[in-house]
């Protein structure tokens, strides 16, 4: 979602006058975009920071220093302390106000006041942000619900993102429609949890997320559609059975479930247990048996002992993950975990974190492996890192590199996977003599679940 925002801002600033630079070297401003989750994203934004600070006094020949702003959730969280700690930093503001950023920055130049915004407007952002600038990319990003209800103990997102906020039907239908008319083939929905989407639907009433991906995917030329992050009570049947029925939705979801305990699981208020859990894998299995599964896990969570961490890897080998992340537990200032039951010692974490990376590391090689000699779907996004590639992703996610001209960009292709690294494939493609239309492939070129 970071990188959604950080479009937007500049699609902001264009009509003031800016255009996106690719390094802050003789940048006019520079913006950081900042991530709270975990103590160790929030403190990288004041290494940054101290990177930047000479930027501000070397002033680089025939510019002014530029302004330094600091956006996003660390902004949210520490707002006025971040002045104190940087005091080169002119502007400071949090997810909910960026639709400001052309006043602020006016307001800046203007008077040389500094400025913190981290207010929660009862506005709704989204009527105040510009159209989307043409990117041409294959695969977007689309915000359609932010913020989160659930206050699960260890996480600061109810508080820096705010309330959960769904957009309109209508309004994420007319951006998608203008996403694929600018090249757009794959729109990754996006929300804090996204599967808690319940938003207005065109002709009255409320529509859940299952609904909207069916509404979406009559969209001529969109070919896949993906929705991240969700939360497993959140996975209602409608949404499941999309699954099986939407050719357009692909066959990969990532569900983070945390932890496989149950007394772990309530002491983070994650309001569904590991049967739970299961259950709803079995009923997106059966619906589409192909689907390939990611999930989040904290290790060392307060008052998690070894028979605790054995349930996760217990809950992990039942359920075979294609790809994961894993987490030490980091203290967050102001959530209740924070000062709740008996921290666990950073030993012990390592010790857990390096167990159970081990394990799904091990599925991730597994599933990896699964895919060689396979004939799968590929949506090339643009060149590969040598000549002559080009590069795209497998509805599994996987990028998977091929040696064919660039005119493959922007279309799917049957590709026959020949070789796998770590984390991507390399393969040929299967249909290289068909024309190539930049007309929309249909949904049956995917025909994954269906
Ligand atoms: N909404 C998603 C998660 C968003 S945060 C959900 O409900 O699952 C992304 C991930 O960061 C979380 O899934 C969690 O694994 C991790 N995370 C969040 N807070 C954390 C903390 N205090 N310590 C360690 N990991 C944390
Ligand atoms: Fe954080 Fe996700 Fe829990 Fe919301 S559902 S509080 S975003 S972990």
């Amino acid at each position: 979602m970071n990188a959604y925002d950080s479009d937007r801002m500049a699609d902001l600033l264009v009509p003031i006058g800016y255009e996106v630079s690719q390094a802050p070297d003789g940048a006019d401003m520079i913006i950081l975009n900042t991530c709270h989750i975990r103590e160790k994203a929030a403190e990288k934004v004041y290494s940054e920071l101290g990177r930047l600070a000479p930027l501000k006094a070397d002033v680089i020949a025939g510019h002014k220093a530029p302004l330094i702003a600091v956006a996003g959730c660390v902004a949210q969280a520490e707002g006025q302390q971040i002045l104190e700690r940087a005091p080169y930093v002119d502007l400071v503001f949090g997810p909910q106000t960026y639709h400001r950023l052309p006043e602020m920055v006016e307001s800046v130049l203007r008077t040389g006041k500094r400025i913190v915004d981290t207010d929660f407007p009862a506005d709704d952002k989204f009527d105040f942000l510009p159209e989307e600038r043409s990117s041409g990319d294959v695969s977007r990003f689309l915000t359609i619900q932010e913020g989160c209800d659930r206050f699960c103990t260890f996480c600061v997102v109810p508080y820096t993102r705010g309330a959960e906020q769904s957009r309109s039907a209508q309004s994420i239908a007319a951006d998608a429609k203008a996403m694929v008319s600018d090249g757009a083939r794959e729109i990754t929905l996006l929300g804090q949890n996204v599967n808690a989407w319940h938003g207005d639907a065109p002709s009255g009433g409320e529509w859940r997320l299952g609904r909207l991906i069916r509404h979406l995917a009559e969209i001529a030329g969109l070919d896949r559609i993906r929705y991240t992050t969700s939360h497993p009570s959140d996975m209602d049947d409608e949404l499941i059975s999309a699954h099986g029925d939407v050719p357009q939705l692909m066959p990969f979801l990532h569900l983070p479930v945390q932890s496989g305990s149950d007394k772990i699981l309530a002491a983070m208020n994650r309001r569904h247990n590991a049967k739970d859990y299961r259950r709803t894998i079995d009923k997106l299995r059966h619906h589409c048996p192909e689907i390939a599964l990611s999930s989040d896990f904290i290790v060392g969570f307060p008052g998690e002992e070894d028979s605790d961490f054995a349930k996760t890897l217990g809950l992990v080998t039942e359920i075979g993950f294609a790809q994961s992340y894993s987490f030490k537990y980091s203290a967050r200032a102001g959530t209740p975990a924070a000062d709740q039951g008996r921290q666990v010692d950073e030993d012990v974490k390592n010790e857990r974190l390096a167990g159970l990376q081990q394990l799904l590391r091990a599925q991730q090689d597994s599933f990896l492996q699964t895919q060689l000699g396979m004939t799968v779907d590929v949506l090339f996004e643009g060149a590969g890192k040598r000549r002559g590639q080009v590069v795209g992703r497998s509805p599994f996610m996987h990028p998977v590199h091929v040696e064919a001209p660039d005119r493959l960009v922007g279309s799917v292709r049957s590709v026959r996977i020949q070789k796998c690294f770590a984390n991507s494939l390399r393969g040929e493609v299967q249909t290289i003599s068909a024309p190539v239309s930049t007309e929309h492939l249909g949904p049956s070129a995917e025909g994954i679940c269906a």
